[in-house]
C-alpha cells in the first residue's frame, strides 16, 4: 500500500481483560477485608443455551475476583410478578451490590420492566433510564459494560481520545449510544453512524478513533480507514463457516491503522471484566472506599 502503509498495534483483550480483573481482585480484596465484600446477583430466566453460558462465565469470573456470587435460576414459566419479586429482593441485600438480569427474556416476559425494577444504584448492566440519563448528565452511575470496556482498551493501550475525531458506527443502547457519550465525556468530537448514514467510507476516514457496532461481518473495508487510525471491532458474526469474524476486515484494516482488535480476542474478553469492575466500584461508593 506504499508509503502510507502502516502494520497496526494488535490491541489483545484478553492481555487486558486479564490486568483489570487482578485489579478488580485486589479492590474486592481491600473491600472484603473491610467488611464490604463486592455482591453480585444473577438473574437467568428459562433454559437458552446462549444465555446459560454467558451466565456461567460471568459467575466463575465473579467467583474468581472474590466476589459473592447469587444466581437465581427461574423456569421458563416464571411469571412477570416473581421474575420483579427476585430481583426487588436483590434490591433489598445490602450484600448485592451489581445486578443483572441475562437478557433476552423468554417471550411474554416484559424486559424493559424487568430493567427498570433493577435499583439505579446496582444497575450492573447499566440499562436502567436512570443510569442512561446520569451517563449524558456527566454524573457517576453504571455504564454499559461493552461500551466501558471499549474505553479501557484505549487507555490501557496509552491511546490518547481528548481533542480527536472519533467515529462509531451504530447506534444500540447496548453499545453505540454509551460509547459515543463515553468519548464525548473523554472530549473527543464524535460522530454516530448507522444503517442511513450517507457515504459511511467517507465519514470513516475522517476518524483518528473508529468503533464499529454493526453486526455486518468485515463491513469496514482497508480504504476506509485513515492511515495511523485506532480502529475497535465491537462484532460478532458468525458465518456459515462457523467461524466468528468482526466488523472488520482484519487483514486489510491491519495494514493501514495504527491500532486495531481483534475478533475473537478483543473487545468481547472485555465486557465481563468491566462488569467486575462496574459491581467492584459500586460496593467501593458504599464502603466509601476509593477504587482503582
Ligand atoms: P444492533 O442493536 O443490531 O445495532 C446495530 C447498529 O448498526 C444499528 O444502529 C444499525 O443502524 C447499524 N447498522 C446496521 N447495518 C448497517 C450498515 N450497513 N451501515 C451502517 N450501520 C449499520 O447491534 P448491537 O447490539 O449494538 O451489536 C452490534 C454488534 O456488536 C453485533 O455484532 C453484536 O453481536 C456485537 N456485540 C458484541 C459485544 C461484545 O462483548 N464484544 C457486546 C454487544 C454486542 P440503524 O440504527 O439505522 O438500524
Amino acid at each position: 500500500m506504499g508509503a502510507t502503509e502502516v502494520t497496526a498495534r494488535i490491541l489483545d483483550g484478553k492481555a487486558t481483560a486479564k490486568a483489570v480483573r487482578a485489579d478488580v481482585r485486589a479492590l474486592a480484596e481491600r473491600l472484603t477485608a473491610a467488611g464490604h465484600r463486592p455482591g453480585l446477583g444473577v438473574v437467568l430466566v428459562g433454559d437458552d443455551p446462549a444465555s446459560q453460558v454467558y451466565v456461567r462465565n460471568k459467575d466463575r469470573a465473579a467467583e474468581e475476583a472474590g466476589f459473592r456470587v447469587e444466581t437465581r435460576k427461574l423456569p421458563a414459566t416464571t411469571s412477570q410478578a416473581e421474575l420483579l419479586a427476585e430481583i426487588e429482593a436483590f434490591n433489598a441485600d445490602a450484600g448485592i451490590h451489581g445486578i443483572l438480569v441475562q437478557l433476552p427474556l423468554p417471550s411474554g416476559l416484559d424486559e424493559r420492566a424487568a430493567v427498570r425494577a433493577i435499583s439505579p444504584d446496582k444497575d450492573a448492566d447499566g440499562l436502567h433510564p436512570e443510569s442512561v440519563a446520569r451517563l449524558v448528565m456527566g454524573e457517576s452511575g453504571f455504564v454499559p459494560c461493552t461500551p466501558a470496556g471499549c474505553i479501557e482498551l484505549l487507555d490501557r493501550h496509552g491511546i490518547e481520545i481528548e481533542g480527536r475525531r472519533a467515529v462509531v458506527i451504530g447506534r444500540s443502547m447496548l453499545v453505540g449510544k454509551p460509547l459515543a457519550q463515553l468519548l464525548l465525556a473523554r472530549n473527543a468530537t464524535v460522530t454516530m453512524c448507522h444503517s442511513r448514514t450517507t457515504d459511511l467510507p467517507a465519514v470513516c476516514r475522517e476518524a483518528d478513533i473508529l468503533v464499529a457496532a454493526v453486526g455486518r461481518r468485515e463491513l469496514v473495508r482497508g480504504d476506509w480507514v485513515k492511515p495511523g487510525a485506532a480502529v475497535l471491532d465491537v462484532g460478532i458474526n458468525r458465518g456459515e463457516d462457523k467461524k466468528l469474524k468482526g466488523d472488520v476486515a482484519f487483514d486489510e484494516v491491519a495494514a493501514v491503522a495504527g491500532a486495531l482488535t481483534p475478533v475473537p480476542g478483543g473487545v468481547g474478553p472485555m465486557t465481563i471484566a468491566m462488569l467486575l469492575s462496574n459491581t467492584a466500584l459500586a460496593a467501593s461508593r458504599l464502603a466509601g472506599i476509593e477504587g482503582h
